[in-house]
């Protein structure tokens, strides 16, 4: 049997995405549903794959924000079946001692599982129409397709009243910025947030903060993307020069919490210069280079830790944040730009220019559906 459709591939680390037929030459294992993708959103991760070669091999379908519809399972312990809809999350172990503690974000093969080709079983089934073979999938899906085959773990059944092509960024983006807030800081009403870069995740974490009664303060450089945070609930405060005096006079003298979305050594202190005692500055953004601490900047309590996918456990956290945009309190929708699959490459550019916060690519196959 197999499996023909289409699907944006990577081929070499500067060249633009082609549209090819791609090919999966097996059925679902055992644990693993076959999905038709409605949506995929575009994230930084994908991006990234250009500049850090080898986090991906090539050929390559990326793309780990997609939501869609179960086509075929691979049985009963899949506890999915066809016709649910499903938002794709990051894959995990299941089994190491982070993932049976709740925290399948540190998993200890997360690197394995969502960079590098991911799992390696069943790798040669998908290939290129020519049947030479593509990495075997990236975040656990591949989702900058018309189909993907996923592990049932990274599968969340949500609501099917929900608009499904729009909810693949609940996966990544979205749950990243909500889930620092909402998981990791837990942050309830009268809290000071500052959130740092007011992209896709940090206006997640200011929709969140502002969901959870939260006063926050947002940094950005552009003034769209500010405007943006002041709509959802933020106080704006445009980046130029130090930061921290004015973060503390907009926020009763300081944050109990920030969250970095930028890696920029210098807006990190500002924030730690900001944090009250006991605050916590999280960090979401891979660093490029060291991280010089003054002196003093931890005392009192102060700490500063990496936060990975929100500290989520996708099932628990998705589900809360579909509540929340019924209820009118999380407007991520807002954020989105759709654009047909094939126009992948004006995507990624309107994406890199800042024109669009979150592009989501729909199938043409989904186009045909709707
Ligand atoms: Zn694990
Ligand atoms: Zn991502």
């Amino acid at each position: 049997m197999g499996l023909r459709f289409g699907a944006a591939v990577l081929r070499a680390y500067q060249s633009p995405f082609t549209l090819e037929e791609v090919a999966l030459n097996a059925g679902p294992a055992a644990d693993e549903v076959l999905v038709r993708i409605a949506g995929c959103g575009m994230c930084r991760t994908d991006l990234a794959v250009r500049s850090s070669a080898g986090r991906s091999p090539l050929p390559a379908v990326l793309g780990h924000e997609g939501a869609g519809v179960v086509v075929e399972t691979g049985g009963p312990d899949t506890r999915l079946s066809v016709g649910d809809h499903v938002v794709l999350s990051f894959d995990s172990c299941g089994h190491c001692r982070t993932c049976v503690g709740g925290a399948p974000a540190y998993c200890d093969s997360f690197a394995d599982l969502n960079l590098f080709g991911g799992r390696k079983e069943n790798a040669a089934r998908f290939t290129d129409a020519a049947g030479n073979p593509l990495a075997p999938r990236w975040f656990g899906q591949s989702s900058f397709a018309e189909y993907a085959m996923v592990p049932a773990r990274n599968a969340v059944r949500v609501d099917p009243a929900l608009p499904v092509e729009l909810l693949g960024p609940l996966g990544c983006g979205f749950l990243t910025g909500a889930g620092a807030v909402l998981n990791t800081f837990r942050a309830g009403p009268g809290d000071t947030v500052a959130v740092l870069g007011a992209g896709a995740v940090g206006l997640a974490a200011v929709m969140a903060a502002t969901a959870a009664g939260a006063v926050i303060v947002a940094v950005d450089q552009h003034p769209e993307r500010l405007a943006l945070a002041e709509r959802f609930g933020a106080i704006p405060l445009y980046r130029t020069g130090s930061l921290s005096d004015r973060i503390k006079q907009l926020a009763d003298g300081g944050v109990q919490y920030a969250l970095d979305t930028t890696a920029s050594p210098e807006l990190i202190n500002d924030a730690l210069r900001a944090l009250r005692p006991t605050g916590h500055l999280g960090l979401v953004a891979r660093l490029h280079t060291t991280l010089p601490l003054e002196p003093g900047t931890l005392d009192r309590g102060r700490k500063l830790s990496h936060i990975c996918e929100g500290d989520a456990v996708p099932g628990l956290l998705i589900p809360r944040l579909t509540e929340l945009w019924q209820a009118g309190r999380f407007p991520f929708d807002q954020l989105i730009r759709t654009y047909p699959l094939d126009e992948i490459n004006e995507a990624e550019r309107d994406c890199e220019a800042g024109r669009v916060v979150k592009p989501v690519l729909i199938p043409r196959t989904e186009m045909e559906h709707a």
